[in-house]
């Protein structure tokens, strides 16, 4: 096992169309699988990561609701999502993202409410989950990835969208002091 490094924006790997998986008995890809799970699990409070951002661009997404702080309700826990399409959404609603590709900034982002995602799991059978509010975020954002699209590509306004992470953070630790 191997942590690897993640790469960060704007790298222009992470700009690739990723290729789907096909071979998935190769014993290099399931090791690969297991590599990109512990890189995700090595980055604290991370709930997703996609191939591309360790420079693999092939269309694999971990997705570990879980890990969050606070997990949401009704989440599905690890999917190691291969192929992974949305076959249907509805709603939407605002929230804020951030990105191990962009560790310097959060961002407000229109997302879907509930997505249906279907994919291969690391053997090759296909799942299919409906995902809401948080997960379902997350699998779309990581699903983004797969086509070279990170969030800042969905704020409506980079200017008052986007924030810089520290600055987030010392005034969300001001407010809770008071
Ligand atoms: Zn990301």
């Amino acid at each position: 096992m191997a942590i690897l490094e993640i790469l960060t924006y704007p790298d222009d790997q992470l700009r690739a169309l990723c290729e789907p998986v096909t071979d998935f008995d190769n014993p290099e890809f399931q090791q690969f699988i297991d590599d990109l799970l512990e890189t995700m699990h090595d980055a604290p409070g991370c709930v997703g990561i996609a191939a591309p951002q360790v420079g693999r661009p092939i269309q694999v997404v971990a997705i570990d609701c879980s890990l969050a702080r606070h997990p949401p309700e009704g989440h599905h826990g690890l999917m190691l999502a291969c192929n992974p399409e949305i076959l249907s959404w509805s709603g939407m609603e605002v929230g804020r993202e951030g990105c191990l590709s962009l560790p310097d900034y959060t961002g407000n982002v229109v997302r879907a409410v509930e997505a249906q995602l279907q994919f291969q799991d690391r053997t090759g059978q296909t799942q299919s989950h409906m995902l809401t509010g948080f997960e379902a975020r997350v699998a779309q954002h990581e699903v983004d990835h797969l086509e070279g699209r990170m969030f800042i590509d969905r704020v409506v306004s980079r200017r008052a969208d986007m924030f810089p992470r520290k600055q987030y953070q010392s005034r969300r630790s001001k407010k809770s002091s008071n």
